[in-house]
């Protein structure tokens, strides 16, 4: 964080000082929530939750460096009172990031913000300092809390954005506005709470009215829903996409036997191949959107295309690929699901799996309203077309769904599986697996399927 003094920042959020001998006293670490991050020269925000409640570890912070405590009542210890500490987060976050010299790239999306803003990162620090979210620390306190780690040597500032509902994005770009804003796609994730792809579109573009003229939109050509955004914007417009009229496009598009994704870059500074060490084919939207924004902020497309080879998974759980000793192959990507995210990693298991045994564990995936049932039905289809070899679907309803969806595909019987749970998942592929078998592990959050990837790989 870019130090400030503790009554400068209670002038910024509207606070009260309580107990602070000396209010000309710097805070110059991070702002964190988690008592276990304090150190020397933090700021430590108190929050109430349902089970902790910040505010019981003031005096431990302190004792641990913290220089003050954001808190919504008198603690006993420094502290700047405020009535929200929510809200006093996002003053000051603002506030910080009007005194950065730092470039401020925000994205969304339905899926893959994270696997996106870590392909970002990786290829933005090559050419600056750069800092961005941590996992998906995407919303009104994760936010704030990344945008005050920045530092005065910080260049660019790359801020995944989550949205569960119309007004979220406005809050958020409010707090930090972009200068480069990344839509992704608009799929079905939390089509339950929104009601519909259309309003999903409409809270996802959010991000684009927010920036200024001189900003850049980038846009995947590929999805109507978020190429038609370019009628909201008032800055310039960049797309992405295999479409050719795409500005940053992929030709030649193709998997490795190893299912990893290899194309021609194509930027409007030059072309250069790429050969992604990340799993599965829509990652290359992802690589496009993040040499789009590369692009943008003046890298070559040789840069670009080396960075993009080189790059690897940041965050757990996505894709994640782990050989076991037995030659059994686990690709843990129980991080979430939606119906787009569980076509791409199907497709990415049936390219590993050439001529191996490839078997889909799978859950339900959430949110999805009234297309649940058609939304699993038709991911079942997939798994039969796709040939993999056996489904083993997970849970209740949505996991029986699954399976009616491969029965309703045709030719199955012995080639698809319902158990009830994660452990009856393990049981059953601890005592069926054999070397050089794929196993695909993927559902919503909720589920929590990486219990079965880490005790398969474990197993091995
Ligand atoms: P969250 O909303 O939970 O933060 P996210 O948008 O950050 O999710 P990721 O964590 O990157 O998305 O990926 C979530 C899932 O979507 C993973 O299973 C990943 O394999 C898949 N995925 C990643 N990119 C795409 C994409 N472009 N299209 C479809 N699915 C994708
Ligand atoms: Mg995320």
């Amino acid at each position: 964080m870019i130090a400030l003094s503790l009554a400068e920042i209670a002038a910024v959020v509207g606070g009260q000082t309580h107990d602070i001998p000396d209010p000309s006293a710097e805070v110059t670490g991070p702002v964190v929530r988690d008592s276990r991050e304090v150190g020397p020269g933090t700021l430590f925000a108190a929050f109430a939750g349902e089970r902790v409640d910040g505010h019981d570890f003031a005096r431990q912070v302190v004792e641990a460096g913290a220089v003050a405590v954001l808190a919504s009542r008198p603690v006993g210890v420094p502290a700047i009172v405020v009535e929200d500490v929510q809200s006093a987060l996002g003053a000051l976050a603002r506030h910080v990031v009007r005194r950065l010299g730092a470039t401020l790239v925000a994205l969304t999306g339905s899926a893959g913000k994270t696997s996106t803003k870590d392909l970002i990162a990786q290829v933005l620090q090559r050419k600056a300092p750069t800092v961005w979210t941590p996992g998906s620390l995407n919303n009104e306190i994760g936010l704030p809390l990344t945008a005050l780690s920045a530092t005065e040597e910080t260049r660019f500032l790359v801020l995944e954005m989550g949205a569960r509902g119309i007004g979220h994005i406005r809050y958020l770009t409010d707090l930090t506005p972009p200068k480069i804003g990344l839509v992704l796609n608009v799929g079905s994730a939390h089509i339950g709470e929104f009601g519909g792809r259309e309003q999903i579109a409409q809270a996802k573009g959010e991000l684009v009215e927010a920036l200024p003229e001189d900003g850049t939109a980038v846009l995947n050509a590929d999805d109507p829903l978020v190429r038609a955004m370019a009628s909201r914007t008032k800055a310039k417009v960049i797309l992405f996409g295999e479409s050719d009229e795409a500005d940053v496009r992929a030709e030649n598009v193709r998997l490795t036997d190893s299912g990893q994704p290899a194309f021609l870059l194509r930027t409007p500074s030059g072309a250069s191949e790429v050969t992604m060490r990340l799993y599965g084919e829509h990652h290359v939207s992802n690589a496009l959107a993040a040499a789009a924004v590369a692009h943008e902020l003046g890298m070559s497309a040789e840069e670009i295309a080396t960075a993009l080879s080189e790059a690897g998974s940041l965050s757990r759980w996505r894709m994640e690929v782990t050989e076991r000793p037995d030659g059994v192959t686990i690709v843990n990507d129980a991080y979430n699901a939606n119906p787009e995210s569980m076509r791409a990693a199907l497709r990415a298991l049936a390219a590993m799996g050439r001529g191996r045994r490839t078997w889909a564990v799978l859950g339900k995936m959430a949110e999805l309203g009234d297309e649940a049932l058609a939304e699993h039905d038709a991911v079942g289809r997939l798994a039969v077309r796709l040939n993999v070899g056996k489904l083993v679907a997970v849970g209740g309803r949505e996991a029986s769904w699954l399976q009616l969806g491969a029965y309703n595909e045709g030719s199955w019987g012995e080639e698809s599986v319902h158990v009830s749970d994660a452990q009856a998942a393990v049981d059953l592929l601890r005592s069926e697996l054999r070397p050089g078998d794929v196993v695909l592990v993927k559902a919503s959050r909720s589920v929590g399927l990486e219990s079965v990837a880490q005790a398969l790989v474990e197993t091995g």
